[in-house]
């Protein structure tokens, strides 16, 4: 029988359903409405139609975009000193830093600078520790969107064996931290993984963030595996995962397509993300009186 499919899309206009109502009560209750602050530094074109994207989808559901868009010659103080900035704007509750950041720019001290409170992408040191430690904190918007497709399908992590493919600080490691939370048994495999189709075939929900297209195939899934695929490769065939699709359909009881399996989940939770912080930052400022 084929695998369900897993759409993405149905499942991030749930979401943003679902934050619009949230921004319109933080609205009502701030006096303002959420603030997402985006920095696109110089004019790499698919940074810029991200960030568009990203804004546009704020918009959407009420938050307000605050664009800056310094030149690439902007020097590394400059731009700590604006990231300062955005940490003290009290109507600025989500800080994003569109990356990669042109040559001469050293991300990881950019991305260290924000307010982990605002900090949307989690990316931040801060909000890497909380979520490795299992604290309350803000979680990268990928990762998250995984968690709520997987909630969407009926699929229950706890007690699963659960591979990821995958351990960049982006994807693989938080999503493991994320599903161990929720008291799956997790396997990471990476470049290193001696049997990489025989762990994989061990999973009874396989993820798939590798950024290799058609690497993991029909042999390598377990029948009836929930299988999420986040890899993003752009080839002549146009965009495509890391999964062998078609192959893939025999095998696994569901399945994400690429696109419109986790792609449109990311700009999701960015927005519930943003509204978390908001939510934070206010109650927050409550107990600080
Ligand atoms: P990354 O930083 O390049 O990490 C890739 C990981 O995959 C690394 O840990 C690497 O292992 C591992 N890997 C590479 N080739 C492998 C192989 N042949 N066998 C086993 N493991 C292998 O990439 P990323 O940022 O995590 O992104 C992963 C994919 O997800 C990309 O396609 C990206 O475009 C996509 N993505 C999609 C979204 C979305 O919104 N849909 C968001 C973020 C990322 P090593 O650590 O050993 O090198």
């Amino acid at each position: 029988m084929a695998a369900a499919v897993i759409y993405g899309k149905a499942v991030a206009a749930q979401v943003r359903e679902r934050v619009a109502a949230e921004v319109a009560e933080l609205t009502a209750e701030l006096g303002r409405p959420p603030g997402l602050a985006t920095v696109l530094v110089g004019e790499d074109p698919a940074s810029a139609i991200y960030v568009r994207r990203k804004r546009e989808a704020c918009e959407e559901v009420g938050i307000r975009s605050h664009h800056h868009e310094p030149d690439a010659s902007i020097g590394p103080d400059e731009l700590l000193g604006l990231v300062a900035e955005l940490n003290r704007d009290d109507e600025v509750d989500g800080i994003l830093v569109q990356l990669p950041l042109p040559e001469g720019l050293d991300a990881p001290a950019v991305v260290n600078a924000i307010d982990p409170d605002k900090d949307v992408d989690g990316l931040t040191p801060v909000s890497a520790g909380r979520l490795a430690r299992g604290e309350p904190g803000l979680v990268p918007c990928t990762p998250l969107g995984v968690m709520e497709l997987l909630r969407s399908a009926g699929v229950e992590p706890a007690g699963t064996e659960t591979v990821i493919v995958g351990r960049s600080n982006l994807v693989g490691k938080p999503l493991a931290s994320l599903l161990l939370g929720a008291d799956a048994t997790v396997t990471i495999c990476h470049s290193r993984t001696a049997d990489l189709a025989g762990v994989c075939r061990r999973a009874e929900i396989l993820i798939a963030a590798a950024g290799r297209p058609a690497l993991v195939g029909a042999e390598m899934i377990r029948p009836g595996a929930t299988v999420i695929d986040v890899g993003t490769n752009r080839t002549e065939d146009g965009l495509v995962g890391d999964v062998d699709f078609e192959a893939a359909l025999e095998v696994a009881g569901a399945i994400t397509p690429v696109p419109g399996g986790v792609g449109p989940m990311t700009i999701a939770m960015l927005l519930a993300n943003t509204a978390l912080a908001a939510r934070v930052r206010s109650a927050s400022a409550i107990g600080s009186r």
